[in-house]
């Protein structure tokens, strides 16, 4: 008598299913980047900011229409109409649109130009910059590294220890004293 020995053939298939995670770590990264390290004037060391990213309809509805169209259109307004061309006095210049501090009255000077220019910024990390090549000219366009607001333009004719002239507009700027 033979016992008959039947082999059963199972395929099996193996199915990676790796879409998932990647998708979380996907996610994870996106709101690692949304925190930047950044200056602060008060603390007097970097901190951990969460990037601020608002629609047009949100930024109409805390800026005037003169800082809504520099900040958020990349405007610009008239030489010597702004309201810190001339000011001198001790303290912080902060983004209009997020409170970030962005540049400090010892680096404050005279242009000549009609706007408020300064040799550096408070930090590096808390502005950013894009190439502009509207009117004719590549720029280096100016915005604030937390909210993307436009600030101005950065030349090469500023005095020393930079000989950088960040050019900037008065409306783009809160000035807090110190
Ligand atoms: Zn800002």
């Amino acid at each position: 008598m033979y016992r008959r020995t039947f082999l059963k053939r199972v395929s099996t298939g193996v199915v990676l299913s790796c879409c998932g995670s990647f998708v979380a770590v996907g996610n994870l990264f996106a709101k690692v980047s949304d925190q930047i390290k950044v200056w602060s004037a008060v603390k007097g060391a970097y901190i951990m900011a969460s990037k601020v990213n608002k629609s047009k309809e949100e930024w109409q509805k805390i800026l005037t229409s003169e800082q809504f169209h520099v900040t958020r259109e990349h405007g610009t307004e008239r030489a010597f109409t702004g309201e810190h061309d001339k000011r001198y006095e001790a303290g912080v210049y902060q983004c209009i649109c997020c409170g970030q501090d962005l540049f400090s009255s010892d680096h404050k000077y005279d242009s000549g130009t009609g706007w408020p220019s300064y040799y550096q910024p408070i930090a590096i990390e808390n502005i950013g910059l894009t190439k502009d090549r509207s009117w004719l000219m590549v720029r280096n366009e100016i915005h604030c590294s937390r909210c993307k607001g436009h600030l101005g333009h950065v030349f090469e004719d500023g005095p020393q220890p930079t000989g950088l002239r960040y050019c900037i507009n008065s409306v783009s700027l809160d000035f807090v004293k110190a």
